[in-house]
């Protein structure tokens, strides 16, 4: 008989898995207890794999040999704690995926920063020439690509939410780019519950593998020598420091090993500081892979960034309009002010996810020339910058709040949109506040 796979949630990862557990001959059943998008129902179908939304069936669900979990369904869920019970190995998409191809795995994780970096080593590998997916929380899922276009080389975009059901799986070059609080109700408010998540990333890696990591980051730092890690380490920091081997000096950006590689910091096509972090992330792990200087050079200056990050959008009147919504956590809005040169109008705002504004006020006071508060509750934000000398406005649509940037802006300056909180209370996501950001800018 053969073996019983059940995959939960319908989304891009559990699609993807269920077309390759379908390929693969396993009996293949997906079930979501939401609904399941036309899109994801075409593919299930045109792969004859019986699916089913609304509820779980238990009984075809507890017959599994093994289950695939959605990283999107917490751990703690009546379901996932009945498949337990009974013994059922729970698995990621990643997991399962990663038997079936001998690729090499580049894989991306930390608490900001994951996509950008993954999307930018995408870049180099492609642009050298190289037969590169790109994988994990962007774009199509590991799983799908395995099952129809197989690639020498996978860049993975890897969530704690992954990694949490990650076992036998190892990344030939793991980057870990930062650990800072977050998700933490999905970690019984544990932080080091969500630590432990992240050092997954270096499971199973050999001394023939790569972990290249963010060395000044104080959790990074304490942790990395309770994780018994066998890999190769890389680790880069902003200036020059024992042990890193990736750095700026003299406004360059060195990399010491394995080969030595440098570049004028000015060429990097990605500003601010968190950026020059995701560069040299990237370009270790480029220079690992033995793409050569002259590669790496050029795609790190000719990148287009990702949309909804720091994008620039268009400049109008002298201003400059910058969309970061993706911006949903104080700490990257505090990256976002920083990288900025000139003074700025902000937009911020929206769903408060228990923020503390202490943590931008002195960016605020010293850059931001206006504030425009863009929410259907703006109370907290009011009250938090009261105290503070720079001029402020109310909006409850992007339109307003674009109409009156325009009219505080000066030449010279920069709208900002970093709003610092999720958009849940006026926009369905952060892409559709970004996209609402560009159309109002670009009708102005
Ligand atoms: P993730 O995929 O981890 O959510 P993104 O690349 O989408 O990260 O970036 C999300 C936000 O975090 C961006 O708006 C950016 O301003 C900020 N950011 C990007 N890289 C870093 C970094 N290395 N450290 C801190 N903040 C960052």
């Amino acid at each position: 008989m053969s073996k019983r796979i059940v995959i939960l949630g319908a989304g891009e990862s559990g699609s993807g898995a269920a077309v390759l557990s379908q390929t693969k001959g396993f009996e293949t059943f997906v079930s979501d207890s939401s609904f399941i998008k036309d899109k994801y129902k075409d593919l299930l179908d045109s792969y004859q794999i019986p699916w089913e939304e609304g509820s779980h069936t238990l009984t075809n669900i507890l017959n599994a040999d093994e289950v695939i979990k959605s990283p999107g369904i917490p751990n703690n869920s009546p379901i996932i704690c009945q498949i337990r019970e009974k013994g059922i190995p729970i698995i990621s998409e990643i997991e399962f995926a990663g038997r079936y191809t001998s690729a090499q795995m580049i894989c991306v994780t930390g608490s900001n920063g994951k996509t950008t970096t993954a999307t930018l080593i995408y870049h180099i590998f492609k642009d050298a020439g190289l037969n590169v997916g790109l994988a994990g929380n962007i774009g199509s899922s590991l799983a799908l690509q395995v099952a129809t276009e197989e690639h020498d080389y996978y860049i993975i975009e890897l969530s704690s939410f992954q990694l949490d059901n990650m076992y036998e799986f190892r990344a030939n070059i793991a980057v870990l780019l930062n650990i800072t609080a977050d998700h933490l109700d999905r970690y019984d408010n544990d932080m080091q519950q969500y630590i432990e998540a992240k050092f997954r990333i270096t499971q199973n890696q050999t001394p023939e593998d790569s972990f290249v990591y963010w060395n000044e980051d104080p959790v990074i730092k304490k942790e990395l020598s309770k994780h018994g890690i066998q890999a190769h380490l890389f680790p880069f920091s902003e200036k020059k420091q024992d042990g890193a081997i990736g750095y700026t000096e003299n406004n360059k950006i060195i990399i010491t090993e394995p080969i030595a590689f440098n570049m004028e910091q000015e060429k990097l096509a990605l500003t601010g500081k968190h950026n020059l972090y995701n560069s040299l992330a990237a370009g270790i792990s480029a220079n690992i892979s033995g793409i050569t200087n002259e590669k790496i050079r050029k795609a790190l200056s000719d990148f287009k960034g990702v949309e909804h990050r720091l994008e620039y959008v268009a400049s109008v009147r002298g201003v400059d309009y910058i969309n970061d919504s993706k911006a949903t956590n104080v700490n990257s809005c505090w990256y976002a002010l920083n990288s900025i040169k000139t003074k700025i109008v902000l937009i911020l705002g929206g769903t408060d996810k228990g923020n503390d504004y202490n943590e931008i006020s002195e960016l605020i006071e010293e850059k931001c020339s206006g504030l425009i508060f863009l929410g259907k509750d703006n109370s907290k934000l009011q009250r938090f910058f009261k105290a503070y000398n720079v001029p402020q406005k109310e909006a409850k649509s992007m339109q307003e709040a674009v109409n009156i940037a325009y009219t505080i802006g000066k030449k010279g300056e920069t709208v900002l949109l970093s709003p610092a909180c999720a958009s849940f209370d006026l926009f369905t996501s952060y892409e559709d506040r970004g996209d609402q950001f560009k159309n109002a800018v670009l009708n102005l």
